[in-house]
């Protein structure tokens, strides 16, 4: 296969419903979506940093800068490049996973297609459908924050993932568990939003059996994240601070997580990611597929992972219905509680021409 040209083209989804986190409120997703080119297929990826260095150090416009910049010049020097050189091409490049994540899924679509291999197939999948969990923001009020959470049950959905951040983490998680039981497979989303300090607060939440809490403390803070497992029973997963196979394997090493929520994007792409679901299979640590407010690109891509033997527990891996009204896709779409992986080549979907000019801001071509 030999590639001819990247496009990269930034899109703004606007969400269904403003989307809160303690980082801080989301109303449009802000995306960079790479198109690889090449003689025999072409591929897509998606890119998921946000406009806002927030959730990480990276953004839309660093994205599309480093890889115009210094990401595909590197790769264009690559003789016989595939998916699998990709990373060791740009290792020389610090940080900017999500960029190289973005270009990796890209030029890896492109191959299994050009192969006719459906990613599942390629990454290891034991799966035809995958579990659906859903992350609900931070709301104005409780009651507001109940009917969201009947809503979506009454979707399907088999796991509640509540944001929290100081001021609300205990009611919330009490009012939920008061009104929907204790079978509701539920969990907490901190976003590194508390400090070591806080640990006999985060004990409040121990009687309420979570399946984990997420992210509590800073993300280079896995030593706190070990100190606080210790002090709570609530099981901690980490999801910031894993940003490749290696922080996986030290953060297990430590005791700063029983769990780990992997998002291909955050680790450099999908074959780093089956290196951290690798390890922490090999150490008995579930893993589960987190969400960036993926479009169906990502989506589907993100659903061929959750499809891995050890994603034990369910995935943010929502429909498309949660986020957007018309996803670029085919949306993806809940039943009984499950997506279903897609068996296509590649990532097994490809965008609508009309729906993805409809949330274009720009577009750049680069010839390989
Ligand atoms: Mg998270």
């Amino acid at each position: 296969m030999k590639l001819t040209g990247f496009e990269l083209r930034v899109i703004e989804m606007p969400l269904v419903s403003p989307f809160r986190t303690s980082f801080g409120v989301q109303t449009v997703r802000e995306a960079l979506l790479v198109r690889a080119v090449s003689d025999e297929a072409e591929g897509w990826g998606e890119g998921v940093a946000m406009n806002d260095p927030l959730y990480s150090s990276e953004y839309v416009e660093a994205s599309v800068d480093v890889i115009t910049r210094f990401l595909l010049p590197a790769l264009a020097q690559v003789k016989d490049l595939n998916a699998s050189g990709v990373a060791p091409a740009l290792a020389k490049f610090k940080g900017h996973r999500m960029s190289k994540a973005a270009v990796e899924l890209a030029i890896l679509d492109a191959e299994l297609r050009a192969a006719g291999v459906p990613l599942s197939r390629e990454l290891g999948a034991v799966r035809d459908r995958v579990d659906c969990g859903v992350s609900v923001g931070i709301m104005d009020s409780i009651p507001e924050l109940l009917d969201a959470v009947g809503g979506y049950l009454d979707e399907g959905y088999v796991r509640i993932k509540l944001k929290i951040e100081p001021g609300w983490d205990i009611d919330p998680v009490r009012a939920v568990r008061e009104r929907f039981g204790d079978d509701v497979l539920l969990q907490v989303d901190a976003n590194t939003a508390y400090h070591r300090g806080d640990a006999r607060h985060l004990a409040k939440l121990d009687p309420f059996d979570l399946l984990l809490i997420e992210q509590p403390l800073d993300e280079e803070d896995l030593l706190g994240h070990a100190q606080l497992a210790k002090a709570i029973t609530t099981p901690v997963c980490l999801d910031e601070s894993i940003v490749s196979a290696r922080a996986a394997a030290d953060a297990i090493a430590l005791g700063a997580c029983s769990i780990v929520n992997i998002k291909p994007g955050r680790v450099g792409g999908y074959l780093e990611a089956r290196r951290i679901h690798d390890v922490c299979v090999a150490n008995d640590i579930p893993v589960w597929c987190g969400g960036m407010l993926e479009t169906g690109i990502g989506r589907a891509a993100n659903v061929a992972l959750a499809a891995l033997p050890g994603f034990t527990l369910p995935g943010d891996t929502s429909g498309s219905g949660r986020y957007y009204s018309r996803d670029i896709t085919d949306p993806f779409v809940v039943e009984n509680g499950t997506l279903r992986v897609p068996t296509g080549p590649g990532i097994g979907v490809t965008p609508d021409p009309d729906a993805l000019e409809a949330v274009t801001v720009r577009t750049e071509w680069i010839t390989f």
